[in-house]
């Protein structure tokens, strides 16, 4: 079998029997530092053995099911490349239509709260997108704030990072919070066995039940830190979305709209801050 990959031919052709076409290829010209055209241009061309063992080795996490995003150590993301590591979720084609659903309800200058962070992802395409907004990222996992710290500057945008669980510290009011929370039920089966094996499970685990305790925390939370009238964004499981939304409606959220994802299912819920401000005299103003 090893002899067959001394060629760049030959661990295409390993690395194709065990995986899907544009993995292997992608995986292979991966590990050997080679852009994918050469590995039909020189097919003949000889491959050291410590690149032949970084292929199989490679291919041989895939096939035990690490996604690709972790193995290459970045993902795409809003037309971005962003880093990822296994201290964070892998940004999800669903989370791009939670940027797209806030986007219109940022004004140029406004201050957004992008809570749960992680990599960075949505705090890092908002601030692509309103360059002279004021972004904070916070996330509870101090890898993650380094890792989107590391992104901001490969990307060159400004966000500002703060270390906090949900909105313990954070004093000040945002126009906009967003947040990819945590929504998985503590009992979902992919957590054992599915794509969610790899990914770290504070970022994942909503609770017992339907995984909704952490939303409703943030729900209930979020009312004090927005301005009034100030918007809350946040994405969740697409079994949710009438649960999120009455958790809205019983913070006294108002325009509450669902939105879905680009496969159609139910994803991010939005509404406004109810506005009510106790005067000094106590009456709702
Ligand atoms: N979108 C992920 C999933 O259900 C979960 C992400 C999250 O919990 N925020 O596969």
């Amino acid at each position: 079998m090893r002899e067959s990959m001394a060629t760049i031919g030959g661990c295409v052709s390993y690395a194709r029997r065990r995986l899907p076409v544009c993995e292997a290829d992608l995986l292979v010209s991966r590990s050997l530092a080679l852009p994918s055209s050469h590995l039909y241009a020189f097919e003949e061309r000889a491959v050291a053995p410590a690149a032949t063992e970084r292929v199989v080795s490679t291919v041989a996490r895939r096939v035990d099911g690490e996604p690709v995003a972790y193995i290459l150590g970045e993902r795409g993301f809003w037309g971005m490349d962003l880093e990822v590591t296994p201290d964070t979720l892998i940004p999800r084609p669903e989370t791009e239509t939670l940027v797209e659903v806030a986007l219109p309800l940022i004004a140029a200058n406004a201050r957004v709260l992008d809570l749960g962070t992680g990599c960075g992802a949505v705090a890092l395409a908002i601030a692509a997108e309103r360059p002279h907004a004021a972004v904070t990222a916070t996330d509870i996992d101090p890898a993650s704030i380094a890792l989107c710290r590391r992104n901001a500057g490969r990307l060159g945008l400004s966000v500002e990072t703060r270390l906090a669980d949900c909105f313990d510290g954070i004093e000040q009011r945002f126009d906009l919070i967003v947040s990819n929370p945590p929504y998985v039920d503590n009992d979902d089966v992919r957590l054992e066995r599915g794509d969610l094996r790899f990914e770290p499970r504070r970022a994942l685990l909503g609770g017992p039940n339907g995984g909704l305790d952490f939303l409703a925390r943030l729900v209930g939370a979020a009312a004090d830190r927005l301005v009034p009238g100030g918007w809350l964004c946040v994405e969740h499981g697409y079994d949710q979305g009438e649960a999120v939304a009455s958790l809205f409606g019983e913070h006294g959220y108002r325009r509450i709209q669902g939105h879905r994802d680009y496969g159609g299912r139910p994803r991010v819920t939005v509404g406004m801050n109810g506005g009510y401000v106790a005067d000094p005299e106590g009456r709702p103003s």
